[in-house]
């Protein structure tokens, strides 16, 4: 079966946010992104810094703004706010876990949807929902990538959604419905799991449970994305789904699978913000 790797894919994209960010730069535009961080979270220090490597390697400015880790509603509000107006921002993340007791939803609804580049805010949401511009969340949208690179054709198959959560399991469901997929979503109280994994032609997995599924679990032939990202006792990084499911199905790796897609798409989406916002500014001058 295949091992449907996201490192090409990633090295594709980033290569290109590469050139036109240096194009950016010869005509004095600095592409940046800014990504706010309140919580001392070991995995969310390794996700940011793991953005911030990536970014940099394609020319993309990050600016980190560090916040203690009981930073309350106001303060990461205020720099939201800052960011939001700031001309030189391009790209906007707000990374979670956030300290306990903010008010999240109110937070994200300050990031407009231009800079938005992980999909993250209501209004995004709405916007996605609706099929008007808006950013996908990187993580629902590298599935799609995956399953376009490996030339895995979705209408009128069954796709299955293990995880329903707002930044990734229901805008992969959506995104998968958009594209004519017959999508069921399955969540911690689903009363049998298996029975609808079973069905999956195409099986998403974002429980973050290692080890969720296995090969019992899983159509033979079928088309496995693991999203999952766990850290064991030993610090090794593994997914939902159990090694012995690559003997049947076509299945992601991890790492090296969803993930490196997923943070290529960030850095591609502030790109497209760069080209949105200039146009903006453009037509604002006309
Ligand atoms: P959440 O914890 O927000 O959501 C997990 C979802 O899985 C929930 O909907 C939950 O159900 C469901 N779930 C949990 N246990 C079970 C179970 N036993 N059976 C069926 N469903 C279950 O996590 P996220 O959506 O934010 O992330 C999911 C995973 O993806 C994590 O491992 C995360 O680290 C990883 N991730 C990876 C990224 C990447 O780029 N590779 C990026 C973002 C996330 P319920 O709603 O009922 O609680």
């Amino acid at each position: 079966m295949r091992l449907l790797d996201g490192k090409p894919i990633a090295r594709d994209i980033r290569a290109k946010v590469k050139e036109q960010a240096l194009a950016y730069r010869a005509n004095g535009v600095i592409p940046t992104l800014l990504i706010i961080i309140a919580t001392e979270d070991e995995q969310a220090a390794w996700y940011v810094r793991s953005i911030r490597k990536a970014a940099e390697a394609c020319d993309i400015k990050v600016h980190l703004t560090e916040l203690s880790a009981d930073a309350p509603t106001e303060m990461i509000a205020d720099a939201l706010r800052a960011a939001a107006i700031d001309p030189m921002v391009h790209g906007i993340l707000l990374q979670t876990p956030l300290p306990a007791g903010v008010k999240i939803d109110e937070l994200l609804s300050i990031i407009p949807p231009q800079k938005d580049v992980d999909g993250a805010s209501p209004i995004s949401a709405g916007r996605l929902l609706y099929g008007q511009a808006a950013f996908a969340p990187a993580t629902a949208e590298a599935v799609l990538t995956l399953l376009d690179y490996y030339n895995v054709l979705l209408p009128g198959k069954q796709a299955v959604v293990v995880g329903r959560s707002r930044i990734v399991g229901r805008p992969a469901a959506h995104l998968l419905l958009e594209r004519d997929a017959t999508v069921t979503i399955c969540h911690s109280r689903s009363s049998d799991l298996p029975v609808s994994t079973r069905t999956a032609d195409v099986l998403v997995v974002a429980a973050g449970k290692p080890g969720l599924i296995t090969s019992a679990d899983v159509k033979p032939g079928a088309v496995v994305i693991d999203v999952g990202t766990n850290v064991t006792d030993d610090n090794r990084l593994v997914g939902d789904v159990a090694a012995d499911v690559a003997g049947i199905a076509d299945l992601t790796p991890v790492p090296g699978g969803v993930g490196p897609v997923t943070t290529s798409l960030i850095l591609q989406h502030t790109l497209t913000s760069v080209s949105n916002l200039l146009a903006t500014a453009q037509a604002l001058q006309h």
